[in-house]
């Protein structure tokens, strides 16, 4: 059966355990699509909004909820938002079927998402929000889970984690049963 458009994810990367996109291990999913097209994105491949991989929104919660071992999930991309109606009920579902932690990020600015209606959702469903465009006048990589120092990292007052120091320098790499590298974060040496 076809699922309608609407409630697939357009996904261009999972890692089912992370630890530098927020607190503690975390399942990762990178969406596909972004149109704000800040210079110096880290992630071009990720702007192309035509489909990479279809997952239904269904079967993505319960790959989460099933997921081993970790303590949250962290949504990115690509733009989350340009995905909104699949990424919040995600969100909400986690919220509602889990103690999972709920971190994602946005290209879009506080103000922005008020205008569209998803700050409220947004501040009711995650534990943090890293929010604003990357900005590459802004770059610092002593940042702790951001690119750029205009980025805001928000804890909403439903929020059930505690801030954590803005300083750090992660990175990570995760090598596939095949042998195949993917490392994560971003050195301070391109
Ligand atoms: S919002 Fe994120 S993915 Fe989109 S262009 Fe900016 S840095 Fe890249």
């Amino acid at each position: 059966m076809k699922f309608q458009a609407s409630d697939e994810f357009n996904v261009s990367h999972i890692e089912p355990a992370t630890h530098i996109y927020g607190p503690g291990t975390r399942f990762t999913l990178w969406v596909q699509g972004c149109s704000l097209g800040c210079k110096g994105c880290w992630n071009e491949e990720m702007w192309p909004k035509r489909p990479r991989t279809l997952i239904h929104r269904i079967e993505l919660l319960q790959q989460i909820l099933r997921a081993p071992n970790i303590d949250g999930i962290t949504i990115l991309g690509g733009e989350p938002l340009q995905q909104a109606e699949n990424t919040l009920w995600l969100l909400a579902e986690i919220r509602k079927h889990s103690n999972l932690s709920i971190m994602t990020y946005t290209g879009y600015e506080p103000h922005e998402l008020k205008q569209m209606g998803y700050w409220k959702p947004l501040l009711e469903f995650a534990d943090i929000i890293v929010a604003g465009r990357y900005q590459e006048d802004k770059r610092n990589t002593y940042l702790r889970w951001r690119g750029s120092e205009n980025q805001q990292v928000i804890y909403p007052d439903n929020s059930r984690l505690a801030q954590y120091p803005d300083e750090s320098n992660d990175l990570e790499m995760i090598i596939s049963e095949h042998g195949a590298i993917t490392t994560l974060g971003y050195p301070e040496q391109q």
